[in-house]
């Protein structure tokens, strides 16, 4: 299996977030209604957030792995890292204001010099912590073994991907041996009490598909990854969470190379769901760059699509305010959120 590089490293046109702004915005081409309209139709355009509950803080782009549909384009080579400077910034403000959850993502989160300093603190002001763990970061390197045991001590969320229960599918979308180092990491935070009844202490996995289509129906995943994980390599976790593949960064590039990026984006609006809009996650969620610069979700982060002119989009300017009464910037990506059961960082919103 070739070693996949970053669009970045490859100098690819894409890793250009213009670029796939240019692709996303052209909805004539794939025939399909302009995202907005769609909001507008059904009473909730122009699209406003309901509060912020959580604090999305991407603490770089730095990676042990390079899966094939990173939406971020992350990898070894990617050196944007969160200083600590930055996460004190995201420290004053969460201290200021009830924002009850913080989600560290990355990235590996974990390989930024500052990450667990960065929990302590957080853990601290008594916020409740998910920390999205790729799993292999765990068995990657010594240094990082005791991962567990600091989750297990500031009762993290650890929530992991795992696109399949067989090596083979999770291999061929993440890597070579990534599903045997998984297992091997599931075990040591099972050992933890991860995913164990009474302990509290909670570990949940992400399903994304593998192709160019919508995920199956999430119960029904659940409850075929417990009796697969459970009877194939005796692992227990609590939720699972499916989720949509949005056509950004490396996941566009692969629509795009495999002539699947029109007929996915139809596919896409035409289970457009009005109560999953409802439900989007950028309507409650501030999302932060690795530089301090704050966006509407995630994958507006990487497509570089800055909050509304005139709200100031530092975090060191954080201001709670015009942040709730802004207008949430949308493009035809925002079709991957609103698809059948809709998708967010917690699976699906209805
Ligand atoms: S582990 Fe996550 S951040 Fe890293 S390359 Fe894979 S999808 Fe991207
Ligand atoms: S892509 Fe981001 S901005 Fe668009 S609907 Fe989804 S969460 Fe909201």
């Amino acid at each position: 299996m070739a070693t996949l590089k970053t669009l970045l490293r490859e100098k690819h046109w894409l890793s250009s977030p213009e670029e796939q702004v240019k692709i996303l915005t052209d909805h004539e081409k794939p025939g399909i209604d302009p995202f907005d309209q769609k909001l507008q139709e059904i009473g909730l355009g122009p699209l406003k957030p309901t509060g912020i509950d959580i604090f999305q803080i991407n603490v770089g782009k730095m990676c042990n792995q390079v899966c094939k549909h990173c939406h971020v384009d992350a990898g070894p080579d990617r050196k944007e890292i969160m200083t600590r400077e930055t996460m004190q910034m995201c420290l004053d403000v969460l201290k200021d204001t009830d924002i009850s959850t913080v989600d560290l993502t990355g990235g590996a989160p974990e390989m930024n010099p500052d990450f667990r300093w960065f929990v302590e603190e957080l853990s601290k002001l008594g916020k409740e912590i998910i920390v999205r763990c790729n799993l292999t970061i765990i068995v990657a390197n010594p240094k990082y073994n005791d991962l567990p045991e600091f989750f297990r001590k500031h009762k993290i969320n650890v929530v992991s991907s795992l696109p399949s229960f067989t090596a083979r599918r999770t291999d061929a979308q993440r890597g070579e041996g990534v599903f045997e180092k998984s297992i091997r990491a599931l075990k040591m935070l099972n050992a933890a009490g991860y995913g164990q009844e009474g302990t509290g202490l909670k570990l949940d996995l992400v399903y994304n598909p593998s192709g160019a289509f919508l995920p199956d129906d999430q119960e029904v995943l659940k409850a075929e990854f417990k009796r697969r994980l459970k009877s194939g390599y005796d692992i227990d976790f609590n939720d699972l969470f499916a989720i949509t593949n949005l056509p950004v960064s490396r996941f566009l590039d692969y629509l795009l190379n495999s002539g699947n990026y029109e007929e996915y984006m139809n596919e896409l609006a035409n289970a457009f769901n009005p109560m999953a809009a409802a439900g989007v996650m950028c309507r409650n969620t501030v999302s932060i760059g690795w530089d301090g610069y704050m966006y509407d979700c995630d994958f507006n982060q990487m497509l570089e699509l800055t909050f509304e002119k005139g709200v100031p989009d530092h975090v060191r300017d954080f201001d709670y305010k015009k942040i709730i009464n802004r207008e949430i910037i949308v493009n035809q990506h925002c079709f991957g959120c609103t698809a059948g059961a809709g998708s967010s960082c917690g699976g699906s919103t209805t």
